[in-house]
């Protein structure tokens, strides 16, 4: 496996690779890889010839006050990782390859990004956006892996690939889950053991909401309020939303008369963290 930095150098094995006639798969990825991420890497490895994993903690779709700083980074693990999942090349470039001086273009899928954690995150799809086109640009994929765990960003990413015409097959990955229910997160490591264990009340409150919507509920406001009010019996979460919106749309919804997607944003302690479910109507 090769870990490459610059441009330059992907730009050379990327286009051997398409005189080879390859087919290229991309996850791109923040690092700090679980099996979440491996999940993703795994099913490119059986889609396509070239496996290609980003490792890029990227600057603009973090806010002034969030962790762009901390946020947890480990190369020689996440190759150790990559590299026993049969990944090919981790395409690991610094902020200054990616986003040189004068770096002035970005992309904002409208709509998509303004509910959900775009209300709380402002400019984070904008970031998000931005960073997967260039990633898509500079690897030139056949498939790129996205997880559901994400789903806000992966509607996103097919926004903006339907939109711009990219030749990409966006192909959605199902939510890998510790064996207790916590969905996997690079962001997990910063739970001390009492948030760890807080933590569960997201996954709960996903299986809660089912069950409400099997015993009949079908107002999404009378949800919301049982889902939020059931979370608030938690003492160290601190919800940020609790939204049921179309799978499709992302729009709100107010009548649960067809699927539609539970989403969470709930802070354990200083932690924030995400999850979702497709309720079954
Ligand atoms: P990240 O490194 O957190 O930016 O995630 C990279 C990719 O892995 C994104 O497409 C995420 O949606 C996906 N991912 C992260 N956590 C999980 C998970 N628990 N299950 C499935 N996919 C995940």
């Amino acid at each position: 496996m090769q870990i490459l930095h610059t441009l330059d150098e992907m730009h050379k094995l990327v286009s051997a690779a398409r005189r080879g006639g390859k087919s290229i798969g991309l996850v791109p990825t923040m690092g700090f890889f679980h099996a979440g991420h491996l999940s993703l890497m795994q099913q490119a490895r059986k889609d396509n010839d070239l496996v290609v994993v980003s490792v890029f903690v990227n600057p603009t779709q973090f806010g002034p006050s969030e962790d762009f700083k901390t946020y947890p980074r480990d190369m020689d693990h996440d190759a150790r990782l990559a590299e026993s999942v049969g990944v090919d090349v981790i395409f690991n470039p610094s902020p200054e390859e990616m986003y040189p001086e004068g770096y002035s273009t970005y992309v904002e899928v409208e709509r998509f990004s303004k509910g959900l954690c775009g209300a709380s995150r402002p400019g984070h799809f904008r970031g998000v956006a931005t960073v997967c086109l260039k990633l898509m640009n500079i690897t030139g994929p056949d498939r790129a892996y996205f997880g559901m765990k994400d789903y806000q960003q992966l509607r996103v990413v097919q926004r903006m690939a339907a939109d711009l015409n990219l030749c990409v097959q966006i192909v959605p990955m199902p939510i890998f889950r510790e064996p207790d229910g916590l969905a996997m997160s690079s962001r997990n490591t910063y739970l001390n053991p009492a948030e760890r264990r807080a933590a569960l009340i997201l996954k709960k409150a996903l299986e809660y909401a089912q069950r409400l919507i099997d015993e009949g509920v079908t107002s999404a406001d009378e949800l919301r309020i049982r889902v939020v009010e059931f979370i608030s019996t938690e003492p160290l979460a601190q919800i940020d939303y609790v939204e049921a919106v179309d799978p499709d749309t992302l729009d709100c919804i107010k009548t649960l008369d067809h699927n539609a997607v539970l989403a969470l944003a709930v802070k354990i302690g200083n932690t924030r963290l995400i999850d979702n479910t497709i309720l079954k109507v």
